[in-house]
């Protein structure tokens, strides 16, 4: 069956949905301790979609303990690589039958262009999942160099119980970086999306069920932050917690496991990243990637590329063209197809993006494009600043919505030191046809991706992560295996 092309299609897919208000534990749907509960809404318009569970320390530890019986049980921590790989295959076809469901679902409960959710979101995670599925049965352990009279094995092994604790901005995508890997390699997890975008994780969970994976295995907490996310984060029997979003989330997390059993925390958090534009590049495609650098998404991305860096032998040149780009962006409904801007998380983070422009206007950066809301106050025009410096607010501090920051600068010097003088190190930029520029450059920016000649490049074939406050740890390709599993040496001696 082929996908609604018309905003009408997915007005009448959204029509027969259901939307699922339990939590996810030990295979079945779970209302709260004391049904408690909070309002998931939709951003584009305001309604509450559901009241949804919200998870208490009491469903955190029933969830916490079914994961921790099934791992120990041994039906898929101790299932061979190739039954794991059979499963997360049929998930990851699963996710494909149902991509419109899904890309709905995502497309409400965040409001980002439903066409996003369906051509980019969705496909890449069952691409991920089957890319992570594909290769567990490709991976041997090593043999240590010990003299002939002992033999000495590296095993990798699953941690165990695996808190996985997500953000609302790309809500399968993010979660399935950490299930997949971790799911591959025999782990049992404990996920809790963030409390705006609960749907697409929870019919995940229900595909996962009818793909073959056992009870318990994967577990799902909706609710609060402060209340199930810090259940998780403090629990003794989770071995590992991987997390994906703020910075000041991120140390509260360091600091839960401090507090309780020292369970590995891998962060991945916050950025600011810088685009830089010398003015040796192809300038038409500078501006277009720096559109998309800053633009999609709603500008909701960590490695939205916010500071924009340019030679100000070009800069009048590339903000003429940049804000003529921009104005072009359709910004809507994020049902219509044709909707390339959607909306905004939620009321309170538009106030807080407008108080960062108020802020950027007093301090003398000057407003080129946008800079307000429509009268719902859901949806934020695409706001370019020029002329700001790297110490005013906007250039330092983490907006997380489509406002971009023109800074110039007059040599390669001055660009490196501008980029890095940031407490954030997620991802980079370089726009330049000078290979050796480019090179050099590359290897002085801290970030942990740069992506030359184009903007946030990722797959799930390379690591991605941050430097400084970005976090620590990889998400994505082989590398993200280290957070998932434990390295056994297994030392024999021989008689
Ligand atoms: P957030 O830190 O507010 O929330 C992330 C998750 O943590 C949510 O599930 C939330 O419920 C939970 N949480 C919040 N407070 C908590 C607490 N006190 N204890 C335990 N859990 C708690 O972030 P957000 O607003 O959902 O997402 C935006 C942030 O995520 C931005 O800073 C962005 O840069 C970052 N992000 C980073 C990456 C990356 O890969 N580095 C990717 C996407 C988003």
């Amino acid at each position: 069956m082929s996908s609604p092309t018309t905003k009408q299609g997915w007005l009448e897919l959204k029509n027969t949905l259901v939307y699922q208000d339990k939590a996810w534990i030990d295979g079945k749907w779970h209302s709260a301790y004391g049904d408690e509960t909070y309002e998931v809404t939709n951003p584009a318009t305001g309604e509450t979609i559901v009241t949804m569970a919200a998870c208490q320390q009491q469903d955190v530890d029933l969830a916490v303990s079914a994961a921790k019986r099934t791992f120990e049980s041994g039906t898929w921590s101790m299932s061979s690589p190739s039954h794991r790989k059979e499963v997360l295959k049929k998930l990851a076809a699963l996710i494909r039958e149902n991509q419109d469901e899904l890309a709905l679902l995502e497309s409400l409960n965040m409001g980002k262009p439903v066409a996003d959710a369906l051509n980019l979101d969705i496909p890449g995670s069952a691409a991920c999942i089957e890319w992570y599925a594909e290769a567990i049965d490709k991976i041997y352990g090593d043999v240590a160099p010990t003299d002939a009279n002992n033999v000495a094995t590296i095993t990798r092994e699953p941690v165990g119980v695996v808190g996985a604790v997500v953000p609302w901005n790309f809500p399968l995508d993010i979660a399935v970086w950490k299930l997949a890997p971790a799911l591959v390699t025999g782990n049992s997890v404990v996920l809790k999306p963030a409390e705006e975008s609960p749907h697409t994780v929870l019919k995940l969970a229900e595909l996962a069920k009818e793909a073959g994976l056992p009870d318990g295995v994967l577990n799902i907490i909706t609710g609060i932050g402060s209340v199930a996310g810090q259940a998780l984060g403090l629990h003794h029997d989770v071995d590992s917690l991987v997390f994906t979003g703020s910075t000041a989330t991120g140390k509260r997390f360091l600091k839960y496991s401090a507090e309780s059993n020292m369970k590995q925390v891998w962060p991945e958090t916050g950025g600011k990243s810088p685009n830089l534009i010398f003015a040796d590049c192809d300038l038409d495609k500078a501006v277009e990637g720096a559109v998309n650098g800053i633009f999609f998404n709603q500008g909701e991305v960590c490695s939205a590329n916010s500071r924009i860096l340019v030679d100000n032998k070009i800069r009048a040149k590339f903000v003429e063209a940049f804000v003529e780009a921009a104005e072009k962006l359709v910004i809507g409904d994020p049902l219509d197809p044709e909707t390339q801007v959607g909306a905004i998380i939620d009321q309170a983070q538009v106030e807080r993006i407008l108080a960062a422009i108020e802020t950027a206007k007093q301090q003398g950066a000057k407003l080129v494009l946008g800079g307000n809301a429509d009268l719902s106050k859901r949806f934020l025009h695409p706001t370019i600043f020029d002329q700001v410096t790297p110490s005013m607010d906007v250039a330092k501090e983490e907006i997380f919505g489509p406002v971009a920051s023109i800074i110039g600068f007059d040599s390669e010097e001055e660009a490196i030191a501008i980029a890095n003088n940031s407490i954030y190190g997620l991802a980079a930029s370089v726009w330049s046809n000078d290979i050796s520029r480019v090179y050099r450059v590359s290897k002085r920016l801290r970030a942990g991706t740069v992506s030359v000649n184009t903007v946030d490049a990722l797959d799930f074939t390379t690591p991605f992560g941050g430097y400084k406050q970005s976090g620590f740890g990889r998400d994505l390709s082989l590398y993200a295996l280290d957070k998932f599993t434990q390295l056994k040496t297994t030392w024999i001696k021989l008689s």
